[in-house]
């Protein structure tokens, strides 16, 4: 197997180790005694908080979090980076996991840069002191996530969760669905239109909205195909007041969430990277062991063909997603379309990666008991997940080519 911490520093490599430690010890056992059962539980008793409880004890449950409020603070020049070790590890255990945490780690990254003070001197010592305390970030509404992507920065694409100022706070209505962490989160980050005849680029503000605000309603967990043991939702606002000081930026909100997006997409391609790991090792060990036509699986050409192209595609996954981590961590020029690239690549290589493995698991592939089928339902999320594969395309070539490309929505200038 090739060596996956080179190039690591001595800080990175132990993290990775007390995460590999975390996940063999406390995630897999738990998800191996209940990946069977992921269809007929419950949404509130999917993840035991104790797993939570012990990825708080070893720290990486509050990265991003400044170390003035309790939390990890990460070295700056390199937070992606170990972003992409952390969430690998976490992810090699189980995906919906680190949905979860990255969920956390991303909005703390948004919080730290754009939130005022007061928030996060109210807000970060909260989530610091709760295990429990998860976090979410609503941008996608029932119509079309993919126009803000883009962005089609048209008034009639602009969000259709309006926020209207009434003297000393900000009154929200509308919808948000498809939200990690939506069903159970305690704070929502909650982007809506506060000028309603412009495009959402110049007309989209964000606020800081506590679960029990009144007229904030969960109205559903969503029912997922993979990454289960997160608790995907959907909220509704309705008359939702939260105070003035709750907002978090005003009309400019979309190009100041570029702090959140950039690590987010080297956190997806870095989960992706550990579902296609955990369906590489399971392979790896089931044709060294399993025999057919005489001898272990590994020792036919055709298997050995495949094994030789999934540990190729990880490797590529690998070196480009750290390629891209670097250039968000050194703040380059060429961060957005790295680490577009890095996220499109992996969900389509992993995707393949985790085809192979059901492949060469025969019928047992098929069947719960193994749990090759949940790597492959993982994988099949991230194609979808922080934009679409083609829509995350588009990015990749509106970066390489700012003057020529097209908008890829409305009538072409
Ligand atoms: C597991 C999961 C977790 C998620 N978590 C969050 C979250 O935490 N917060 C959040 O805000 N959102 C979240 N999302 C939403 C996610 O970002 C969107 O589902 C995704 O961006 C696609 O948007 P959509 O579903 O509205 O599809 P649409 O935008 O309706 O797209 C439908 C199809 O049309 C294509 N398409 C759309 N526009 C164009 C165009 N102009 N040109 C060509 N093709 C086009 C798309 O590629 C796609 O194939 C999550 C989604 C999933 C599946």
């Amino acid at each position: 197997m090739l060596d996956v911490e080179r190039g690591l520093s001595q800080e990175q490599r132990l993290m990775r180790q007390s995460c590999r430690t975390f996940v063999d010890e406390s995630v897999t056992p738990f998800i191996r005694e209940n990946w069977q059962q992921e269809w007929s539980m419950e949404p509130d008793g999917r993840l035991p908080r104790e797993i939570l409880e012990e990825a708080d004890r070893i720290g990486i449950r509050t990265l991003g979090v400044p170390e003035e409020f309790g939390g990890v603070e990460l070295d700056a020049e390199t937070e992606a980076q170990t972003f992409a070790i952390i969430a690998e590890e976490v992810a090699r255990g189980d995906s919906g996991l680190a949905d979860k945490l990255s969920q956390i780690w991303k909005v703390s990254v948004l919080l730290r840069n754009i939130a005022p003070r007061h928030l996060q001197e109210r807000w970060f010592p909260e989530l610091v002191a709760d295990p429990g305390f998860l976090l979410a970030h609503c941008l996608t509404e029932p119509r079309g996530a993919s126009d803000r992507w883009l962005p089609y920065n048209v008034p009639e694409a602009a969000m259709q969760t309006r926020a209207e100022r009434h003297g000393d706070q900000w009154v929200i209505n509308g919808r948000k669905h498809f939200i990690s962490n939506g069903y159970d989160a305690s704070l929502y980050v909650v982007y809506a239109t506060t000028r309603p005849g412009v495009g959402m680029l110049q007309g989209t503000s964000s606020f800081l909205v506590p679960r029990d605000t009144p007229g904030l309603t969960v109205t559903r967990c969503n029912e997922t195909l993979g990454c289960r043991f997160m608790n995907n939702g959907e909220i509704v606002f309705e008359d939702c007041a939260v105070p003035a000081d709750h907002l978090l930026a005003e009309n400019d909100a979309l190009s100041k969430a570029g702090v959140y997006f950039k690590p987010g997409k080297i956190l997806q391609a870095a989960k992706n990277l550990g579902v296609g790991m955990a369906a590489f090792e399971r392979t790896a060990a089931y044709v060294q062991e399993y025999v057919q036509g005489g001898k272990i699986l590994i020792k036919h050409q055709a298997v050995a063909l495949r094994l030789a192209t999934m540990a190729t595609k990880l490797a590529a996954v690998r070196a480009l997603l750290h390629e891209a981590a670097r250039e968000v961590d050194a703040r380059g020029p060429d961060a957005d379309a790295l680490c577009n690239m890095a996220k499109v690549y992996a969900s389509e290589e992993v995707f393949e990666v985790a085809k192979h493995a059901v492949e060469l698991h025969g019928g047992s592939g098929m069947m719960l008991e193994q749990g090759i089928e949940k790597l492959f339902r993982d994988a099949a999320i991230f194609l979808h997940m922080d934009a679409t594969a083609d829509i995350s395309k588009f990015k990749i070539v509106k970066s390489l080519f700012r003057d020529t490309a097209g908008t890829y929505a409305g009538v072409e200038a």
